[in-house]
């Protein structure tokens, strides 16, 4: 099948979306539309802005169409991408611009729009700013559609894969890969992107392989090409020989085994070759994802990250509105907790719905967000308090508190708690009583300050994506200064291990749900530093479960006071790696 009178070409790219595929190219070029330009008839220029708020119109229509098949396939977050998407279509100045360029030159309407978007695609792809940089390609985006709608044209090919192909693109946009065929891609490749662009989203959500950043591949390829994949090592071969694909089909042969082995050792439960029972809790942000929880067998829910239930509303969720959902939640999990996070909005978790409530900041992560934005706006932190208690009612809840920065602070969120417990008690509406109430420990002022919270806190839970950004100064959501957001930086570690000694002094459990808990390579090592519980993303249980099996928790805390003694990260991450590889052997 592969093509015997070709060379073979191994290209390097970035991995980004595990898993192998061997087929042929479809190589997806993206015509940029032609642009007819002419005069229009003064006599019918209402007519022309008339043609123009119609295409206008169409796009909106089109472009929610797909962000509701995106939200229903792959989910709310991916779908928040076409929202910048329309955001461009009510720009009054692109808009404005277009409409005055037409007025003033008599040319069509097609050619004033492609002239004003370009020249804001132009400026904003000179700003030296990630964020404003990617808005350069929405705009793009949306502006080729407009102009298909002006010039009565259909969508791209993506929609049509004729047979099961590998798709190889300069870039796939939010909407080229909203309407990709899904059942008949075998693998996403492109020229262009970084590990989270919108191409690689999709693939991680379709789990099928991913290669990006493979430069000028569509200029090498032609569709109908046979290729091999491989989004593990970030690798792409072209004309592949018999061997080559003798020793992939191995290479997948062993993948594919390790991953059941894995999927069958989870039904085994988390204890250490020591005896050490461990607690793999999950982190959910619908209600409905208690399926994937049981099917990962996870114990209980560590973190409920409820801001999900507003994010993607149109008006605030009613008490009862949120009632229903961690109802169902609680319910479907009992007698296991759920441990329910109270709002935490601000930061990269902007919130659209009633804009007029968050001032525009410089400085968001710093800013009004998540437990600083419930005590000023108590109306809406009261009725989400009432809905969590009500399901307690419902199964083994537990409140959690983001963002806390001290005993005072805890102590306003728990006077706000009473207030709701006896309005409910008013109103004869059952609820537990003895509900216990922790606190996330992600910001250094808190973890400083673990005696003072102890008194009021049954529980901590680490929250270590937002701790290692404040503990190190990193902006957790800056390329640029991605590679020094380091978890293993002594500081880091110093600092959990004192949040778990004083905790333990006061008999307070800790636990751990940020992105470190679900890293097995991690794991271990916060383990060994004496945390009792570990809370991710429900599909990582089976890794970590498996490592937890292979290992005794005296290796664990060995490795914890080792790593303790040592400077460097770089070292302190290559013990824990050594950790890791030991036990995790895929043959
Ligand atoms: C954290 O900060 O580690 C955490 C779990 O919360 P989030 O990622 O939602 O900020
Ligand atoms: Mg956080």
């Amino acid at each position: 099948m592969s093509s015997p009178e070709k060379d073979e070409i191994v290209v390097q790219g970035i991995a980004a979306s595990q898993g192998i595929a061997y087929g042929q190219i479809f190589l997806f070029v993206r015509s940029e539309v032609e642009i007819p330009t002419y005069q229009v008839d003064p006599a019918k220029r209402i007519d022309e802005v008339a043609r123009f708020d119609r295409a206008l119109v169409m796009t909106r229509q089109q472009i929610a169409r797909i962000k509701a098949e995106v939200e229903k396939n792959i989910g709310p977050e991916e779908a928040a991408i076409f929202d910048a998407h329309l955001m461009v279509l009510e720009d009054q100045a692109l808009i404005g611009e277009t409409i005055r360029a037409f007025e003033s030159t008599g040319n069509n309407i097609e050619t004033c729009f492609n002239l004003v978007s370009q020249r804001y695609i132009k400026a904003f792809s000179e700003i030296d700013d990630e964020y404003l940089r990617e808005r350069a390609g929405d705009l793009r985006d949306v502006t080729q559609r407009v102009l298909q709608n002006l010039l009565g044209q259909t969508e791209n090919a993506l929609n049509r894969l004729a047979d099961q192909r590998i798709v190889v693109s300069h870039e796939i946009s939010p909407s080229d890969s909203a309407t990709l065929d899904r059942s008949a891609t075998l693998a996403i490749v492109t020229d262009s992107g970084s590990k989270t662009s919108h191409a690689v989203i999709v693939a991680r959500s379709m789990k099928v392989p991913a290669v990006v950043g493979v430069r000028n591949l569509t200029q090498r390829v032609k569709s109908g090409d046979w290729a091999i994949v491989d989004g593990y090592d970030g690798i792409v071969i072209l004309n592949p020989t018999e061997s080559t694909l003798f020793r992939y089909g191995k290479v997948q042969e062993r993948k594919k085994s390790f991953e059941s082995r894995l999927l069958e050792a989870n039904r085994e439960p988390a204890i250490t070759k020591d005896g050490v029972s461990v607690t793999l809790m999950a982190n959910i942000e619908k209600a409905d994802e208690v399926g994937i929880v049981k099917n990962f067998f996870a114990q209980g829910v560590g973190l409920f990250r409820t801001e999900f239930l507003f994010m993607n509303a149109a008006r605030m969720p009613s008490e009862q509105e949120q009632f229903v959902a961690y109802k169902s939640a609680a319910a479907a999990l009992a007698p296991q907790p759920v441990i329910i996070r109270t709002l935490d909005i601000g930061g990269d978790k902007p919130l659209s719905l009633q804009a007029d409530l968050f001032p525009k900041e410089d400085n968001p992560f710093m800013g009004f967000r998540a437990i600083r934005f419930c005590l000023e706006h108590q109306d809406i932190f009261k009725d989400q308090l009432r809905a969590i208690l009500m399901a307690s009612a419902h199964g083994k809840v537990r409140i959690m508190y983001p963002m806390i920065s001290g005993s005072e602070e805890m102590a306003r969120a728990n006077a706000v708690l009473a207030e709701c417990m006896t309005e409910l008690k008013q109103r004869g509406q059952p609820f537990d009583e003895n509900i216990e109430v922790g606190a996330m420990i992600e910001i250094p002022s808190a973890a400083a300050t673990i005696d003072l919270l102890a008194p009021d806190c049954a529980f901590f839970s680490i929250g270590t994506n937002d701790l290692i950004q404040y503990l190190l100064a990193i902006d957790r959501v800056n390329d640029r200064i991605a590679h020094l957001y380091e978890p293993t930086h002594p500081a880091v570690l110093r600092t959990l291990q004192h949040i778990v000694e004083e905790a333990h002094k006061h008999g307070i459990p800790v636990s751990v749900c940020g992105e470190m808990a679900g890293d097995p390579v991690f794991s271990p090592l916060l383990l060994g530093l004496g945390v009792d519980a570990l809370s991710m993303s429900p599909a990582w249980i089976p890794s970590v479960k498996y490592l937890v099996r292979a290992m005794t928790m005296a290796e664990a805390r060995a490795l914890a006071a080792e790593a303790l003694t040592l400077g460097s990260p770089k070292e302190i991450y290559a013990r824990c790696d050594a950790f890791y590889r030991a036990r995790v052997k895929m043959d």
